[in-house]
């Protein structure tokens, strides 16, 4: 498994673009991601508060309104009271008056203990001298208490909620009662109050739940008057509490609800937004979002890989380059001269100045290497080592060359009289005489002991005869021993005149100095075709 993975290479820029990109998409993500979440919170706070504001001041609107409902129907009963001796319809002109003036109730009506509609306003309701037997309005009747009842459908056929005063006699015998009713279903104090603009634009309404949890007041008309205690909030009210929470509404919708309980007539009234708005809004920031920052964060990321390029390019270049020279090639100048600039990063351009250096030692301790093992340390000529580089090229580009060998003439005698020492010095001395007599292209070799070689370039055999006799006669006449007179004898083969390979040239050659040597020395033979 670990040597699996340690195949697998990853190149240095990949590693590092790859790492760049990860955190400047990791960030982008949790930017965009605790964004999103704090906004979602402080969004949702907001609309709780406000919806929860909004609902304290209706409460407070709808608790002052029958405050002020209850000061009227009492104020009504307290004047029928002192004014026994008024006749129904002059009862019925207060009622019109009270309800047209104040405009709290839907229908104002006088009942006595009987239950006879006595005097109704309007009058259209058509109710005017019926008796009421039954229903809730009778039990109002009969509790002779103030009160205000939970929706009911009422004898003229709506849902209604009744408020109501009893009245009496100057001698505190019961004498009926007054009843001040909301149309629930039709325009109605509350609406007016409340206003009738009941689902904003952002979907947000408000609804108002009676004792039981049934709804009062509510946008969708035709749920007046049905039962919400499924809602968990609607619950809550009824227990007579107030709160805020996010809250899934009968209808399956989830909503941001506010609600307050109006302790005075326990009624509760709820404002509530949908929590799809909140979404969608929060949808609309993220795009927007997205939009301010997809363009900084490409260009970022564009940047970083940049830069995490630039920062791997000199250790690449430099692993190439010691790769290559781990292959034995040779490293070529100008990459060098491009390495040994300066670089921004502190280690890469340590590491490459380092290289640079150890570079040029080693190529400079390379080239003293080849120097040292294809000289000849006595001469200072080239050695045989050298010599077989340069036939094996000359061979291969086909070039035509003649090939001189040297031998000193009695050169042990020379070594037995003078000593080794002298010989050496002979040696060194002839070795520059020849040097000196050959051009540039063309070399001069150490054969080896006192045989000397040298390959002659583009030069045939009238050439290189032309050179061997200047040199013989330059030597014969230097003076390498004192006082005594140093000959050579030489054979010369020309390729591939004489030879279609190396060693049988030299074989040619060797033989013309043979018989050199045989024909008395201090001469030149040319190998016969
Ligand atoms: P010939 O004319 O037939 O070539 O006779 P020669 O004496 O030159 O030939 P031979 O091959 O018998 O002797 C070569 C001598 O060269 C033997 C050896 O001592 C001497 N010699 C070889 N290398 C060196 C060297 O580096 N320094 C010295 N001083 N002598 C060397
Ligand atoms: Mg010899
Ligand atoms: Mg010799």
């Amino acid at each position: 498994m670990k040597r699996l993975f340690y195949n697998r290479k990853m190149s240095l820029s990949t590693l590092l673009t790859f790492l760049v990109s990860t955190s400047v998409i990791l960030t982008l993500l949790i930017l965009t991601y605790s964004s999103y979440h704090s906004s979602k919170e402080s969004l949702v706070n907001t609309y709780l508060s406000l919806n929860y504001s909004k609902a304290e001041k209706m409460s407070h609107s709808v608790e002052s309104l029958f405050d002020s409902m209850r000061t009227s129907l009492e104020n009504t009963a307290a004047f029928l009271e002192k004014n026994e001796q008024l006749s129904d319809e002059e009862i019925f002109e207060q009622l019109e008056l009270v309800k047209n003036s104040s405009g709290y109730f839907n229908s104002l009506s006088w009942m006595d203990e009987e239950g006879v509609v006595r005097a109704i306003s309007p009058i259209s309701t058509g109710l005017t001298g019926q008796t009421i037997y039954s229903g809730i309005t009778r039990e109002v009747l009969d509790a002779q208490k103030p009160g205000i009842t939970a929706p009911y459908v009422g004898p003229s056929n709506r849902l209604i909620v009744l408020m109501n005063q009893p009245i009496y006699y100057k001698d505190g015998k019961y004498r009926g009662m007054i009843g001040g009713t909301i149309y629930l279903q039709e325009q109605n104090v509350l609406n007016q109050i409340l206003g009738n603009d009941a689902i904003e634009k952002n979907g947000s309404y408000y609804y108002v739940i009676g004792p039981e949890g049934t709804r009062l007041f509510h946008p969708e008309y035709q749920l007046i008057g049905e039962s919400a205690t499924s809602n968990p909030i609607v619950k809550k009210l009824t227990n007579g509490k107030s709160g805020m929470e996010l809250v899934t509404n009968t209808m399956g919708i989830p909503m941001l609800s506010a609600y307050r309980y109006m302790p005075d007539i326990g009624w509760g009234i709820i404002q509530q937004t949908p929590y799809t708005f909140v979404e969608n809004l929060l949808e609309k920031q993220l795009q927007e979002l997205m939009m301010h920052v997809w363009l900084p964060f490409l260009l970022l990321l564009l940047f970083s890989i940049y830069i995490a390029r630039k920062l791997a390019a000199p250790f690449i270049h430099l692993a190439n380059l010691v790769n290559q020279l781990a292959q034995g090639k040779t490293v070529s100048l100008p990459l060098r001269n491009a390495l040994v600039e300066p670089h921004w990063n502190r280690e890469a351009d340590l590491l490459t100045k380092t290289v640079a250096v150890a570079f040029e030692t080693l190529e400079k301790n390379n080239r003293q290497l080849t120097q040292t093992a294809t000289t000849d340390s006595l001469t200072g000529l080239q050695n045989r080592r050298k010599m077989d580089e340069v036939l094996t090229e000359w061979e291969m580009e086909k070039r035509s060359f003649s090939l001189v060998i040297l031998d000193i003439d009695h050169f042990k005698s020379i070594n037995d009289t003078y000593g080794h020492q002298a010989g050496d010095e002979a040696l060194k001395m002839l070795a520059d005489t020849v040097q000196t007599s050959v051009r540039k292209n063309d070399h001069c070799f150490r054969y080896g002991g006192e045989e000397f070689v040298l390959l002659l370039s583009d030069t045939d055999l009238s050439g290189a005869l032309k050179v061997a006799e200047k040199i013989r006669g330059q030597i014969e006449k230097a003076p390498l021993i004192p006082g005594r007179t140093v000959t050579v004898s030489l054979g010369i083969a020309e390729f591939p005149l004489h030879a279609h390979s190396l060693p049988e040239l030299f074989t040619r050659a060797d033989k013309a100095l043979y018989a050199s040597k045989s024909a008395g020395r201090n001469r030149i033979t040319v190998a016969s075709a």
